[in-house]
């Protein structure tokens, strides 16, 4: 049915940060991700989180009861966090990358027992080159041999009631990977340990299979945003929204997924959207997320909207999205805008994003 379950904005009226994940193959991507989202919601303490399409969204509040042992007083002024689920996304990072600047910031995953890999190279490279902000997760701590387990726990408690020999390995591999990246031309250092913040980059050393260090990543994500981007994260009615995927789906036809970066989308909007023959000009039909995770059963069956608030992960319903564009952008036509020009610069911005992507 249709449902208005959109987050109040706060008073400063700021939206989510939208975060995407990065590395190297095996580096622990997905299995991050899974930890983020999963462990709270087995122990049936979901919080509103919602997995979205190709993405999750954590609300504020379930970040700060995840990260309250870090005794951070933890401030939230952000609605919540969206997380993209950019390891199947990985031509769409690409693109992205190249243009919009769709991401406010990133997490980059390095596997610890690995160092720097190359594409965890090129991952920097994309960051560098999109100006994004990111924190690299040090993933596999678990791995070190003796390594004892403290479930989801901040990681410097955790490796306070380390053994010696464990403390040494960690202490070893560490600076390994910090002069890694030094050799990158950047400088890297544990978060609780770094004093030029902005210059140096955050290490949060993390295990995505028991869950140490995940606090730790997930509040200095918020904070961090929230120290750094007010005037990005000001909610603002100028919609932005770029295509992430263009899909079949049963009952809906071509649907295509899209992350409302800022704005409100409507039911019934007229949109333009950057095609492989030509701008689309459409409206849409339904505009719709899956349901609440705990009802992830009803296979199939998305909830309605009549509209969506930034930021957000959404499935657009509309005729004639066949050839739409992974990675273009999403118009909505206003009573004032010429249709023609919409959709000449659509393509035009298209075509300057495809260019530089082939050369790659
Ligand atoms: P991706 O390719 O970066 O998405 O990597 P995956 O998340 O698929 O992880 C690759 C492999 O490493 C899988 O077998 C995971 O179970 C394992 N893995 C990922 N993170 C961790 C971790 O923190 N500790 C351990 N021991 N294994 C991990």
């Amino acid at each position: 049915g249709v449902v208005d379950d959109q987050p109040v904005q706060n008073g400063q009226n700021l939206r989510s940060p939208i975060c995407c994940i990065m590395g190297h193959v095996d580096a622990g991507k997905t299995k991050l991700l899974d930890c983020i989202r999963g462990t709270r919601v087995q122990e049936g303490e979901a919080g509103g989180i919602t997995q979205q399409i190709g993405a999750t969204y954590f609300p504020a509040e379930n970040i700060r009861e995840r990260t309250k042992e870090l005794k951070a007083d933890a401030k939230l002024n952000v609605p919540g966090l969206l997380v993209i689920d950019t390891p199947g996304h990985e031509s769409f990072t690409k693109l992205r990358s190249r243009g919009s600047g769709l991401c406010d910031l990133a997490i980059l995953v390095v596997d610890l027992m690995h160092g720097l890999e190359p594409q965890t190279i090129e991952s920097l490279n994309l960051l560098k080159s999109g100006n994004t902000d990111f924190v690299i997760a040090l993933n596999k701590v678990d791995r070190l041999y003796g390594w004892e387990t403290y479930p989801n726990a901040p990681i410097r408690k955790a490796i306070r009631q380390q053994s010696k020999d464990v403390m040494i390995e960690f202490n070893m591999r560490l600076t390994q990977v910090i002069t890694q990246f030094k050799e990158q031309g950047l400088n890297t250092e544990l978060y609780y340990k770094n004093k030029e913040m902005g210059e140096t980059y955050n290490i949060v050393p993390t295990s995505a299979i028991s869950g140490e260090g995940i606090p730790d990543l997930l509040l200095l994500l918020v904070q961090w945003a929230q120290k750094t981007m007010i005037k990005r994260l000001t909610y603002s009615e100028k919609v932005q929204c770029t295509i992430l995927e263009v899909k079949v789906d049963e009952g809906h036809g071509t649907t295509i997924d899209v992350v409302l970066v800022n704005g409100v989308l409507h039911e019934g909007d007229q949109i333009v959207v950057g095609g492989m023959q030509g701008p689309i000009v459409t409206s849409i039909r339904a505009l719709l997320t899956p349901h609440p995770m705990r009802e992830f059963r009803v296979k199939g069956t998305y909830l309605h909207h009549k509209e969506i608030k930034a930021a957000q992960c959404i499935k657009i319903a509309a005729q004639g999205l066949d050839h739409a564009i992974p990675g273009a952008s999403l118009y909505v036509v206003g009573s004032n805008d010429d249709i023609e020009v919409i959709g000449k610069s659509t393509m035009a911005y298209v075509h300057k994003v495809m260019s530089r992507t082939d050369k790659s």
